[in-house]
């Protein structure tokens, strides 16, 4: 039997302060908390890897701004993973890290414990909008860090971009995208800004001129056409790659592979079981224990399965593969959506091309719609 590979996320809550827009599980942190959380990690590391067989082919640090940490934590997270766990010497591992957070000698540790693939969040080029944004940092020292981590070698980068900042018109837009792309990043993710519950944005939602709908995706297209012309490849909704140099931890999320998250708040997917850990930063400090700290948010299930495989598939380009996904199922996907495929296809809004089933542009403006045709 073929040995099973699958991908590992480990999430660093820690940030400097909370952007105005960010609902992801970040925090502040103090030197005490950030040890703590380290020790219970690797506790958690340790106790999951006992019980997980197969490899590693793709490591994840994201957060929070894993950049945060120590040089000494870090080297304490990754003796530990390596010790645990079996990475495959070709895995990408990636890290997410912060301008504002990013110093020499950090660098030389990721290289060292084999960190191969940097994710910077930019957000905007122009710093009004970063001011706005919250962000801790200003174009110029995005630029300055980036540029670091070309002379210190890093030859895997990607950047963050949102779309649709309140008051950005679409020119201010592509100008920053131009900016961006002049710096030959391997890899561009461009996201729209959402107002999510419980961010300062939703707040003070009133007061922010924001886009209309029309506009968001006028602008998103804008910016998709932009870095086609200028050869970064669309391989998700959101994400632009180099030839060759396409996110393979994020692949698998979209590719219904296995994943394991550790830390808090982290979600895992195995043999078609989903959970997630829990979100209480004390708690898990307390006692990191699998069995204690997990939540299982979806049992194995045919028809879940099948609709998680169509709700995140389609989130790739070139779609999915019908031929293989028929492998993974009972009866054949043009057999149980028979009706849904056909009437979806009338409307414009899937297309079927050399064997896979994908978005078209329309599809992917009402992405919503075609998911909820899936649910059942
Ligand atoms: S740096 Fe990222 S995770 Fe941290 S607060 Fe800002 S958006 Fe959220």
């Amino acid at each position: 039997m073929k040995t099973k590979e699958f991908g590992l996320y480990i999430h660093i809550p820690f940030c400097v302060r909370k952007c105005s827009y960010c609902d992801f599980l970040s925090m502040p942190t103090s030197e005490r908390l950030q040890e703590d959380y380290v020790k219970a990690l690797i506790t958690e590391i340790s106790l999951t890897a006992e019980k997980t067989k197969g490899k590693v082919k793709s490591l994840y640090f994201g957060g929070g701004t894993p950049s945060l940490l120590t040089v000494s934590q870090m080297e304490r997270i990754a003796e530990s993973l390596y010790s645990c766990f079996s990475i495959l010497p070709n895995a990408e591992i990636s890290m997410e890290v912060n301008p504002g957070t990013i110093e020499k000698a950090k660098l030389n540790t990721y290289h060292r414990i084999g960190i191969n693939r940097l994710s910077m969040g930019l957000q905007s080029t122009q710093n009004d909008e970063l001011q706005m944004l919250g962000r801790i940092h200003t174009y110029e020292e995005f630029e300055k860090n980036y540029q670091l981590l070309r002379v210190e070698g890093f030859r895997n980068i990607s950047i963050d971009l949102l779309l649709a900042i309140p008051n950005q018109s679409q020119a201010q837009m592509l100008s920053g995208l131009q900016r961006l792309i002049n710096l030959r990043p391997e890899h561009i993710s461009v996201y729209s800004l959402i107002l999510e519950e419980g961010t300062k944005f939703y707040e003070i939602r009133d007061s922010l001129n924001l886009p209309t709908e029309e506009n968001e995706r006028e602008m998103y297209w804008a910016a998709d056409a932009y870095l086609i012309k200028n050869g970064y490849y669309p391989y998700e909704i959101s994400n632009y790659a180099l030839k060759g140099r396409e996110c393979q931890h994020n692949l698998l999320y979209w590719s219904d592979e296995d994943y394991i998250g550790l830390g808090i708040g982290a979600a895992s997917y195995w043999n078609g079981v989903r959970w997630k850990n829990t979100s209480d930063i004390k708690q898990y400090i307390k006692s990191p224990l699998p069995s204690a700290i997990r939540e299982i948010t979806q049992e194995k299930d045919e028809q879940r399965h099948l609709e998680d495989y169509l709700f995140l598939g389609l989130r790739k380009r070139e779609g999915i593969l019908i031929d293989k996904l028929n492998q993974s199922f009972d009866q054949p996907l043009q057999k149980i959506y028979a009706l849904e495929i056909e009437k979806m296809q009338k409307q414009g809004l899937l297309e079927i091309v050399d064997g896979y089933l994908r978005l078209t542009q329309k599809g992917i403006d009402f992405s919503n719609m075609v998911f909820a045709e899936f649910l059942r």
